[in-house]
């Protein structure tokens, strides 16, 4: 399943997946990546690292300057391990601690400030200055990687989203019900796309996929045969 993909003209290409809370992008473009054997970034696990820092430390979710210089000290990494995405703060292994309940319902305000978000953002396109990546969260499409190879935006209709949160919740044995999760998403999402700065949109050169009614397979199938049509112009 890990073994790279064998596809011309994948060198330095950068792939980038947006879309709401719940359409798939996580799941999606971890496999992508493990596929095509680029790097995985999870933009939405630093905004949560920060997120969960800020809450340990007490810094009220509206101060932007706290929040900002707090992201520009921290120190975010990742490691893949066993096909799992650990994501570590300041040498911490913070993977499921950014999961919570907690820092789900905080992580909008706090990533909605323009400190957080240019101190974030520096870090993402660092990290993606080779290339051979596929990054995913609101703003890769437009703001991280707007010259980016591929873009895709996923979609899929609040009830599914819903439901494969409700999923993700058990896993981690945090109870919770489909309502519960429809009300946050829909919450998030309006957060999310009404914000000052870099709302989650939808750039006019990203090609939609509705999740809705696609497994990760197929989803993971589609975009890998955009990037063959894009990439070697098969
Ligand atoms: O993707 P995930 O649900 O983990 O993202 C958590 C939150 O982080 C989002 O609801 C959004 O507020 C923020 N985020 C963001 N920009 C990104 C990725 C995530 O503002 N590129």
């Amino acid at each position: 399943m890990s073994r790279p993909y064998k596809l011309t003209g994948l060198a330095g290409k950068i792939i980038a997946i947006d879309g709401p809370a719940g359409s798939g992008k996580s799941t999606t473009a971890k496999l992508l990546a493990l596929r095509l054997g680029y790097i995985y970034l999870d933009t939405g696990a630093m905004y949560r690292s920060v997120t969960l820092y800020a809450l340990r430390q007490g810094i009220p979710p509206d101060n932007g300057d706290a929040l900002g210089d707090a992201a520009r000290k921290l120190k975010i990494t990742f490691r893949n391990e066993d096909d799992r995405n650990l994501v570590f703060l300041n040498g911490e292994d913070v993977s499921a601690a950014i999961r919570t309940p907690e820092v789900t319902a905080a992580v909008s305000q706090v990533s909605a400030h323009k400190e957080v978000r240019e101190a974030l953002v520096r870090q993402q396109k660092e990290l993606g200055k080779d290339g051979n990546i596929v990054a995913e969260g609101r703003d890769t499409t437009s703001v991280v990687f707007p010259d980016a190879d591929l873009k895709v935006y996923l979609e899929a209709s609040i009830e599914e989203r819903a439901r494969r949160r409700l999923l993700d919740f058990a896993r981690l044995n945090i109870p919770s019900s489909l309502d519960d999760q429809k009300e946050e998403l829909a919450r998030r999402d309006a957060y999310d796309s009404g914000r000052e700065h870099s709302p989650l949109t939808r750039t006019g050169d990203a090609v939609v996929i509705d999740t809705s009614n696609l497994t990760i397979e197929e989803q993971v199938e589609k975009i890998i045969k955009l990037a063959k049509a894009r990439f070697s112009g098969v």
